[in-house]
């Protein structure tokens, strides 16, 4: 079955030109989901359609050059797109010269289409292949399913474009002109406007997959420090007080404050403050066990519950954390080196009683923490 290149090139005109309508209404440019070059990718596809459809009718400067070289802009931005998703910056030769070696060749080639043909698809084959590289190497940092449609639609731009060319080649394909119509330009064309729906329903798919996959995250997570949020270790500690007097095994409770924050802020500022938070929150981390649940509960407050610990073995752990915490050098995002101190409050119920709650285990060790800093500050103290 052989369609008219024309009509096909005007759908596809039509197809792209809907697309970057749709994303210009909800793309922006400080948003840095790439979204924003996806809409100028395909308003570059679609000067190209343009182009090509005035073939004849304008001059071959504009509807071969510089056609050709709109799409190749198009990848071009497809990929300045894909870097800005990735939070990376775009390596701007690597992807500009390719546009640049097109416009040059292809105005010396002018009267040689089947050079051109062969040219063209060398040139989107590379962008592809750098397309496909940028994409493997954030590859498994890519939630989600939408990585998939993007690249069976850069695939299948990649076959198309191979195709043409090799039956140039091979003496297969007689082009008089890019709208010529046969039955290979109508794969090519219905391979690409196939490509061009793959591509832009996987972006937009990778874009709402990674924003979900962020949101379920931080439902339970707490952004500056990577600890759980509140919210997460109070559903944590209500199970894990169910759990101990189901199994009649102890259960412990560390408050954590840091002594005398307000100064850090007031003095050094408040993201030497956060950065004491970060470490603080990496620091307690690393000195627990996998089944321990640590949390940050709320300014420069940290939340550790300690399922099946007894109370000496919590007593031991807090004062290790403590010693720790007082011997560590914290370093600034300026280079200043401080200490800091943390007081700790600790409450272990053992037995659990059938009716203990988080708030009562809570407010145990939220007075213990109170003691202590009656007491001086940077010490433990048990309810
Ligand atoms: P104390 O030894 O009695 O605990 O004194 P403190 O200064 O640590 O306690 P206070 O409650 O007076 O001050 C806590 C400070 O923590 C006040 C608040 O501005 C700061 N803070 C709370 N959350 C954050 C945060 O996310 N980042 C930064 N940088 N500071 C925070
Ligand atoms: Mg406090
Ligand atoms: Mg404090």
């Amino acid at each position: 079955m052989t369609l008219d290149t024309p009509s096909l090139m005007l759908t596809n005109t039509l197809l792209t030109a809907t697309l970057a309508v749709c994303l210009a209404l909800v793309a922006r440019r400080d948003r840095a989901d790439g979204l924003f070059y996806w809409g100028l990718a395909l308003t570059a596809h679609c000067a190209a359609y343009v182009l090509y459809m005035l073939r004849g009718q304008v001059s071959d400067w504009f509807s071969v050059v510089l056609a050709n070289m709109s799409l190749v802009s198009a990848f071009a931005l497809m990929q300045e797109g894909l870097y800005q998703f990735q939070g990376r910056k775009a390596p701007r030769w690597r992807l500009w010269l390719p546009v640049l070696a097109l416009g040059v060749l292809f105005a010396l080639l002018l009267g040689n289409i089947h050079a051109r043909v062969v040219v063209l698809a060398c040139v989107l084959c590379l962008q592809f292949a750098q397309f496909a590289v940028a994409m493997g190497q954030r590859w498994a940092e890519t939630p989600g399913r939408g990585k998939f449609f993007v690249m069976a639609g850069i695939a299948m731009s990649a076959l198309a474009l191979v195709v043409r060319a090799v039956a140039v080649v091979m003496g297969q394909l007689a082009m008089g002109s890019i709208t010529d119509s046969g039955l290979l330009q109508t794969l090519v064309f219905a391979m690409a406007a196939v490509a061009m729906i793959l591509v832009n329903f996987g972006i937009v798919v990778m874009i709402k997959e990674r924003a979900d996959a962020r949101n379920h995250t931080l439902a339970f997570m707490d952004e500056l420090t990577g600890l759980h949020n509140r919210r997460h270790v109070l559903l944590a500690l209500e199970q894990q007080i169910a759990w101990a007097c189901r199994a009649r095994q102890p259960l412990s409770l560390l408050l954590l404050d840091v002594d005398f924050f307000k100064r850090i802020n007031d003095t050094l500022g408040h993201l030497s403050g956060d950065q004491v938070l970060r470490d603080l929150g990496a620091g307690l981390r690393s000195h627990l066990r996998a089944c321990d649940i640590a949390g940050r509960w709320g300014g420069e407050e940290f939340i550790v519950v300690l399922p099946g610990t007894d109370a000496a073995g919590a007593a031991t752990l807090a004062e290790r954390l403590r010693g720790a915490v007082e011997a560590k050098c914290f370093v600034m995002p300026d280079g200043t080196a401080l200490t800091v101190t943390v007081s700790i409050g600790l409450h272990t119920l053992y037995p659990v009683p059938v009716d203990a709650t988080a708030d009562s285990l809570l407010g145990l060790a939220d007075r213990a923490l109170y003691r202590a800093k009656a007491l001086g500050r940077n010490r433990v103290e048990v309810a």
